[in-house]
């Protein structure tokens, strides 16, 4: 068992600590304020070399897996969880490619997310199916005019980065629409500029502000087979896609929380009440202490669920350790965001700190890529599998 990071991650980790700390920290509070897309954060990611860091060196990546990016997202989300959505998204809609997708569509695809020329979105989530997947009513139907051909209808929603993406990965219903098989679900990649798609409106949201979240509109939107990720039907496949995912929101919430807890000790440290610093006091001690416990316990979680996500262990028996990983870490961020802001008093609840914006950015990541709900399901169900089971 060894619990140290490799040479190679540790001085991965410096460098990301470095640009976080010159480049994310002092323009965080801007970049929430105004909402607008910070490209600046986009090109300091490219130049050092970190929005290939998921993507295999053959397809013009770092090949630093997901524990790299894990790691990356880990240190820039102390100050910004835009940026670290910003890294994210080098994966969530290629991981399907990556695990599905032809040699063809990889080399096509992928090269582009690494170097910066192009990005892309997800699109899985709908109006009315949101932890309902199988609920969906995007269908693709077969073109008569191609053959293998299909065109695609529907409108997909809180798509992050819609209006950023030049290629999109979107999933649609190509068996019968009322069934819910996973079997029904076929994912599709479907280029920006093709003819019949749309991004007519972005959501006004609470967080996160600076990368666009929205709807995708298909109207008979045409596609070829050469689009089609893995096989027709194959969901199921691209569904690991997004098991593989939950360490990576994961690190969005330990970064989170590790900011929130730092930021807050510093001023505790210098607050002075009833003659003394606030930190002297016992009671906000132990509140200090009880997160710490909690932020290393998440971390754990989170580098183990990314180790077993590079060894390909993404399958239903790894479920429960993926998932504990992205429910405990994203509900930590919520109590240390809310921690943050009591521990500053009226000062926190104001927003000359950012312990105001961490509160706000820290609710979505209970919620997206499977609430926390969902997760405790998968988790409960790996128990009564005995897929986790300790004897
Ligand atoms: C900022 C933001 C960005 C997003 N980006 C993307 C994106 O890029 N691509 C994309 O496809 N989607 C995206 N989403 C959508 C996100 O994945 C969904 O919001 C999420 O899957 C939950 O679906 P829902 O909102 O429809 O909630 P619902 O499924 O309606 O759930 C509502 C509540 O009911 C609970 N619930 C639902 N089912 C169960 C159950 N079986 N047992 C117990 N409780 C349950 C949920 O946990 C939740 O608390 C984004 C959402 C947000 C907020």
């Amino acid at each position: 068992m060894d619990f140290e990071l490799s040479d190679e991650m540790q001085s991965l980790r410096d460098s990301v600590r470095r640009l976080a700390v010159d480049k994310i920290k002092p323009r965080a509070r801007e970049v929430d304020r105004t909402g607008a897309y910070p490209q600046d954060f986009f090109d300091a990611f490219r130049d050092a070399g970190l929005l290939g860091l998921c993507i295999p060196e053959e397809f013009g990546g770092s090949g630093a897996g997901i524990v790299g990016l894990t790691i990356a997202i880990e240190e820039v989300t102390k100050y910004s969880n835009v940026a670290g959505l910003m890294l994210l998204l080098t994966r969530l809609p290629t991981g399907p490619v990556m695990i599905a997708g032809t040699e063809e569509q990889k080399r096509r695809y992928l090269p582009g997310i690494a170097d910066g020329t192009s990005k892309s979105a997800f699109g899985l989530s709908e109006s009315q199916a949101g932890s309902d997947v199988a609920g969906m009513r995007t269908r693709a139907t077969q073109d008569p005019n191609v053959e293998g051909g299909w065109l695609l209808n529907g409108t997909k929603c809180w798509m992050s980065g819609v209006r950023q993406a030049d290629w999109y990965t979107v999933f649609a219903k190509t068996g019968d629409p009322s069934s819910r098989a996973h079997d029904s679900i076929t994912a599709f990649i479907v280029d920006r500029g093709t003819p019949g798609l749309s991004t007519p409106r972005v959501d006004k949201k609470m967080g996160v502000r600076g990368v666009d979240t929205g709807e995708l509109v298909l109207e008979d939107v045409a596609v070829g087979p050469d689009n089609v990720i893995g096989e027709v039907g194959g969901f199921r496949l691209a569904m690991l896609g997004l098991n593989s995912m939950r360490p990576i929101v994961a690190a969005r919430g330990i970064g989170l929380a590790e900011g929130a807890l730092m930021y807050a000790t510093q001023y505790v440290s210098e607050r002075e009440a009833f003659g003394t610093t606030i930190s002297s006091f016992q009671g906000i001690q132990w509140e200090i202490a009880k997160l710490a416990v909690e932020i290393e316990a998440a971390r754990l979680l989170t580098y183990r669920a990314a180790w077993l996500a590079d060894q390909g262990k993404f399958t239903r028996e790894y479920v429960p350790y993926l998932s504990m990983a992205k429910y405990h870490a994203t509900e930590l961020a919520v109590r240390a965001s809310g921690l943050a802001v009591q521990l500053l008093g009226a000062a926190g609840y104001m927003e000359d700190h950012p312990t105001e914006q961490w509160y706000r950015d820290a609710r979505q990541l209970t919620i997206v890529e499977g609430t926390s709900q969902v997760q405790l399901g998968l988790i409960a169900r790996g128990v009564l599998n005995h897929d986790l089971w300790w004897d």
